[in-house]
């Protein structure tokens, strides 16, 4: 069940219409375009990966480089389509070279993406790699800890690797695909059993 958002007056729009012009952190000096979240608002799933990289940059939209294609490709073998899910990153705007954000970076960019979180309000957030799950729950080692749910607080998450990890490892490619394989089980569970709920509550 859907629990409701405490930001009762935000918006994935207006959060949306403040990154687009976000000065606070250095990267909006080396920035083309801010790159906000994007997807299905009323979703139950969400992705979050690390920062744009460079065609994320230049088009202003998340995952649409070959991470992205990567990760598309990944979510529609396993039933999920990406009109279907909402993807977003730790930091909204691309580091230089594509380096990993820094403390003050990912600090700065923190409220867009717990107020994302908070609108979306998902069953389940997918980490994607490491500096999401340093950020995120304070991990250390994502190859431990991938495969598994992790509920902390009110919030349930899901660990895996990185998809721009398989680019020059294709070894984890399948590591990948095992992972959204029992991620997408989990979550076809979790949807069933929801919408048997609703349908107990209005019979
Ligand atoms: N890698 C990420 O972590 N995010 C993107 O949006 C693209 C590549
Ligand atoms: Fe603002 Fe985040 Fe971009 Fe920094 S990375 S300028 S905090 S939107």
């Amino acid at each position: 069940m859907k629990v409701s958002s405490h930001h009762n007056t935000d918006s994935i729009e207006q959060i949306r219409s403040e990154v687009t012009v976000c000065t606070l952190c250095n990267l909006c000096q080396t920035r083309t375009k801010a790159v906000p979240g994007e997807g299905l608002t009323s979703t139950r799933i969400m992705f979050v990966g690390e920062a744009p990289g460079r065609k994320e940059d230049l088009e202003g939209r998340p995952f649409v480089g070959s991470a992205g294609k990567i990760l598309e490709g990944v979510l529609q073998k396993f039933g999920f389509s990406r009109a279907e899910v909402f993807i977003t990153n730790v930091v909204k705007c691309r580091p230089q070279g594509n380096r990993i954000p820094d403390d003050e970076e990912r600090s700065a960019c923190r409220d867009y993406l717990d107020r994302e979180i908070s609108v979306i309000c998902p069953e389940i957030i997918c980490i994607l790699g490491r500096t999401a799950f340093e950020s995120i729950l304070g991990g250390k080692s994502i190859m431990s800890s991938r495969g598994k749910f992790i509920v902390r607080g009110e919030r349930k998450y899901f660990l895996t690797i990185h998809p721009a990890a398989t680019i020059y490892n294709s070894k984890l490619r399948s590591v990948l695909e095992n992972d959204i394989r029992f991620l997408s089980q989990e979550y076809k569970k979790i949807c069933s059993q929801n919408s048997s709920l609703l349908t107990d509550y209005m019979s």
